[in-house]
């Protein structure tokens, strides 16, 4: 027999088998009406009702909806129930500049957008065919009161989400992830994390990267509850693992700097000691940070490495048996490597060191890109742009960036198109932007800037011709000026002689 891998099969075993429970737990200062906790079955049953508004507004299978929000019971809701009935859901980075969503939206075609009450000033101008805020107004829409029509003809290999990504382009890429994608890398996920119906997972992820890392998928269809974290707040991570009995979070290795500082000022004993573990990656994270995660902390340090375009679970780097009896530094240089493939993934170099992978999380396509999407597959194997090495025993470690993307606070940016605004302003004659390392954000944002002649120009005129063009992360944090910029014969500029300088003596050129 063979059915379908659809992502609704999780949302529907939640509420089979773990009905009664409560399943997602939003913020309490959620505007009003504050859904507080829910148990998986009102979860489904709501999802059910958004289903029936959508056909209700005429929105057919494949259609796009998307939505622009903070981390949200609406946005999980959104996420598990746009897709399991055929349509494509299409979660937008909630900091990018409403001309960058408008871009977006417009590119995939959504019918409906769905927009944070939080946002609904900032994104005043930004349309679709229908546009809901998601406090009342998303409530007033839900049809509790019709069966949704059932989709017809489900499909493992039809789009189940577009997640736009910044890549080497100036345009963000919107990467199809089909059910079977997303599928496969929820029950894999699982698997390798051993979650189950004891766990509890706080959403210390933005749900619109990479859908939460596939995570909520994952967390639905083993029973595992699932807390809302609005915020990244190292503090307030600390006090929901209390409070909540916490048992799992994932997240860029900035987040657990920031959860490594607030733990020096807590009073008391760590909450979840012994009990958390955490998942990182979006960067590598430093030895250092490891082995104080788990002397000052007392959780388990898990890696793993892919992208948006890889649902993202390619590798993955669990303690295993033979380290404990490791002294914690060698145990920390262990864990600090990418990780081994997960299940079903192959991986290797190419001749040029770039990491290569196969298998069935890898994406469809870009949408309506076909050129991105067969140079991104070519020959078969997904090319990731990333420069690493894979030792004997099959890890991988991630030493460069092939790609022209800073990774800043586990978000990408695309180098050129910050280039593209700081040459904007008419005193910028040349301008080369890269990532220098950070301990607060991994990699910071720094522009090069050779001044037009007989101009004159500060770093403070080039952050403030950038504000309000692209999202404020993107924004370079430091300026520099330089009389000319190196250049190959073929006047191409030499970024990495440029980075050079700003990572003399690290050990790999991605932080
Ligand atoms: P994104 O598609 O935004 O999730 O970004 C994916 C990129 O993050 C990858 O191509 C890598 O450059 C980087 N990345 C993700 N995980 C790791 C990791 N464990 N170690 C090093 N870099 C990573």
């Amino acid at each position: 027999m063979r059915v379908p891998l659809t992502t609704r099969d999780f949302l529907e075993r939640a509420e089979l088998v773990y009905g009664d429970r409560i399943g997602i737990v939003d913020e309490p200062t959620q505007p009003a009406p504050s859904l507080g906790g829910l148990s998986y079955r009102e979860v489904a049953r709501r999802g059910r009702a958004l289903q029936a508004a959508l056909d209700e507004l005429g929105i057919g299978v494949g259609e796009r909806v998307a939505i622009v929000s903070h981390n949200a019971a609406r946005l999980l809701e959104v996420l598990l129930a746009v897709p399991a009935s055929g349509r494509v859901a299409v979660p937008i980075n909630f900091r990018l500049s409403p001309e960058e969503v408008e871009y977006i939206v417009g590119h995939c075609g959504a019918r409906v957008l769905l927009v944070d009450p939080e946002l609904e000033s900032s994104l005043g101008h930004v349309t679709a065919e229908h546009r809901f805020g998601t406090g009342e107004e998303y409530e007033q829409l839900l049809r509790f009161d019709v069966e949704p029509r059932p989709w017809a003809e489900p499909d493992e290999d039809a789009t189940a989400t577009i997640n736009y990504t910044s890549g080497t382009t100036a345009r963000p890429k919107g990467v199809q992830m089909t059910h079977r994608n997303l599928w496969i890398n929820a029950v894999t996920f699982g698997m390798h994390m051993q979650v189950s119906d004891r766990d509890v997972y706080l959403h210390t992820l933005p749900m619109f990267h990479c859908n939460g890392w596939g995570l909520p998928y994952t967390m639905a269809g083993l029973g595992a509850q699932q807390i809302v974290l609005r915020k990244v707040d190292g503090a307030e991570i600390l006090r929901r693992v209390e409070e909540h009995g916490v048992t799992v979070m994932a997240g860029a290795p900035a987040v657990w700097n920031a959860v490594l500082e607030a733990a020096a000022d807590w009073d008391g004993e760590i909450p979840g000691r012994d009990r958390v573990r955490i998942i990182v990656a979006g960067a590598p994270p430093p030895s250092k940070t490891i082995a104080r995660v788990e002397a000052e902390l007392g959780w388990e340090f898990n890696q793993i490495y892919g992208l948006t375009e890889t649902a993202p679970l390619l590798t993955i780097n669990r303690p295993r048996a033979e380290y404990d009896d490791l002294e914690p530094e060698e145990r920390a240089k262990r864990l600090s490597r990418a990780g081994v493939p997960a299940l079903g993934t192959r991986m290797r170099t190419s001749e040029s060191g770039e990491v290569l992978a196969q298998g069935n999380t890898v994406l469809a396509g870009y949408w309506e890109n076909p050129d991105a999407s067969a140079e991104a597959l070519e020959g078969g194997w997904f090319h990731t742009g990333d420069g690493g090495t894979i030792d004997d025993g099959g890890y991988v470690t991630i030493s460069d960036r092939k790609k022209d993307v800073i990774i800043t606070g586990g978000e990408n940016v695309s180098s050129i198109e910050v280039e593209d605004v700081v040459f904007s302003h008419p005193a910028v004659a040349e301008v080369a932007v890269i990532g220098v390392p950070d301990d607060k954000w991994g990699e910071m944002v720094t522009a090069i800037v050779v001044v037009a002649e007989g101009e004159q120009v500060t770093e403070a005129d080039i952050v403030a011709h950038c504000r309000g063009k692209i999202a404020g992360y993107k924004i370079p944090k430091r300026v520099e000026f330089r009389d000319e910029l190196a250049r190959t014969a073929t006047g191409k500029i030499q970024k990495f002689k440029l980075r050079e300088s700003f990572w003399e003596g690290a050990e790999r050129q991605v932080n």
